[in-house]
């Protein structure tokens, strides 16, 4: 493992091609199976046109998530092996807790079984009924837990966000003048805490400047507010510090990743994301925070060496928390990424611009303008993409939306279906598989129709939710996929 060494993870072929090298071997595989396109249709058809039912023995791809997927190293493995079996005072904890401080820079941790459960206790602690807490944007269950302890989410991204194209190098900025105002509406008492995500998961994996997060920091000291920073996507985030901001062009990732988070009070982190493990923590410097948090974990998730999470994940996270300041197992995501956008992109096909740091999101609108919102062309990409390729990919739109009290749908803000990609998993061929019939189906997009509840759960539907076509269109893209492919999966 290196720190701090600048290696290319772009490598330039002779014939002046660029594309991002795999800076790793695979030593254990998986098999995948890449069924017949008729097969794949009744498996969708089956799983009610919400991929989410899909099963692992029909996937050819799976780009669902990046959340618990992504692959170890083999030190991460071998660490496993002596893990400590210890209820309290675990040496596995130990190594986490030196990982933790020497990667992140903070002292006092708090284990916890993952992310979710971090914002329980960080909710619990410091959210009091009235009170709002301002993010660059919001994740699920961020929310959630905000809201159950009487809060308000206020989102005061900048007006880039949200742009399906759009050259701007930091979307998940917070925007200054919004935080100004709020702070001068509800007053430093009702903010617990300014909450800024690394990078922005429901945005793409959009990253924000350590400019920006200095001047968040200066104005939420000036007030006496807290900072909580969101780090379970912050490998990728420092990855495009380095890439997009000059002033840290020369920096070490271990560098930019201590300045960063000293630049908080509180830091949190799905180790289903950031160390490719499972779990997750509380990590702070300051003992006044970690004393008021710290009775809450033995009651929620476990003694305070283990946090509800097997000693050997532990393990693992350590291992997996010290490679996070390696340039070529951060930038792998992002590198990947950018080449799937770059290439549909210069094709002509509606994708999310610039290129992110957690999958590659397709502006299913743009895809499809055809399909009305109320017929869900998220949605439908996503089964009809499924179809096209094996690939599962996530609606990210209205179906992930709620019904208002007459029962119509809240139209989302925007449409995308979104192929995630697991930190080293996939190979280039796959990623340029996944493009060609990306491309295949926008060329065949008219015969793509929308889709219509059958069986439509009144919370969270996108996870249950059963849904069909509105018309024989499957059918007919599978037809016309015989045409164009002939024997050929
Ligand atoms: C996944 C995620 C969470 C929640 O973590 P879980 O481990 O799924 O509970 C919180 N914040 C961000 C930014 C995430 O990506």
């Amino acid at each position: 493992m290196n720190d701090d060494s600048a290696f290319p993870t772009e490598v330039k072929f002779f014939s002046g091609e660029e594309i991002p090298l795999e800076l790793h071997k695979v030593r254990v595989v998986q098999k995948l199976h890449l069924r017949p396109v008729e097969e794949r249709h009744r498996a969708m058809e089956a799983a009610g046109y919400n991929t989410f039912l899909l099963h692992t023995r029909d996937l050819f791809l799976d780009m669902l998530t990046d959340s618990g997927t992504n692959a170890m190293s083999d030190q991460q493995i071998g660490a496993m092996m002596v893990a400590d079996d210890a209820y309290a005072g675990s040496a596995s904890f130990a190594r986490m807790q030196d990982a933790i401080r020497d990667v992140l820079g903070m002292k006092y941790v708090l284990p916890v079984h993952q992310g979710r459960a971090a914002e329980n206790v960080i909710s619990k602690t410091f959210i009091k009924a009235g009170d709002v807490v301002p993010m660059n944007y919001h994740f699920t269950t961020t929310k959630a837990h905000i809201d159950i302890n009487g809060g308000k989410v206020l989102e005061i991204y900048t007006d880039e966000a949200l742009k399906i194209k759009s050259a701007h190098p930091f979307k998940g900025n917070l925007d200054l003048k919004k935080l100004e105002a709020v702070i001068a509406e509800y007053g430093p008492a009702r903010i617990p805490y300014v909450r800024m995500e690394a990078s922005t998961n429901l945005i793409g994996g959009q990253p924000f400047s350590m400019q920006n997060l200095r001047d968040v920091r200066a104005m939420t000291r000036q007030h006496g507010i807290m900072l909580v920073l969101d780090v379970s996507l912050v490998g990728e985030n420092i990855w495009f510090i380095k890439q997009r901001e000059p002033e840290f062009k020369n920096a070490s990732i271990r560098d930019i990743l201590l300045e960063f988070c000293s630049l908080s009070d509180l830091i949190y982190f799905s180790s289903r994301k950031v160390s490719s493990t499972r779990g997750g923590a509380i990590a702070t410097n300051r003992q006044d925070l970690f004393n008021r948090m710290k009775d809450l974990v033995p009651l929620y998730e476990g003694f305070l060496t283990y946090g509800g999470m097997s000693v050997r994940e532990i393990e693992a996270m350590a291992v997996g928390l010290r490679e996070t300041i390696d340039d070529t197992i951060i930038s792998q995501s992002p590198s990947f990424i950018k080449y799937l956008i770059n290439d549909l992109d210069s094709s002509g096909l509606p994708v999310v611009t610039p290129a992110g740091g957690l999958g590659a999101h397709i502006d299913a609108r743009g895809f499809l303008p055809h399909v009305p919102q109320t017929e869900y062309p998220a949605g439908a990409l996503a089964a009809a993409f499924y179809i096209a390729s094996g690939v599962r990919g996530m609606e990210r739109g209205t179906i992930s939306s709620v019904r208002d009290e007459n029962g119509n749908d809240i139209l989302a803000d925007v449409e995308l279906l979104r192929l995630a990609m697991p930190r080293r998993v996939f190979t280039l061929s796959q990623v340029k598989y996944v493009a060609d019939r990306l491309k295949w189906l926008y060329a065949n997009r008219e015969l793509i129709g929308g889709l219509k509840f059958v069986d439509e759960p009144k919370v969270l539907r996108f996870f249950l939710g059963r849904l069909t076509a509105t018309s024989d269109w499957p059918a007919k893209l599978v037809a016309k996929f015989r045409r164009d492919f002939g024997e050929s999966l």
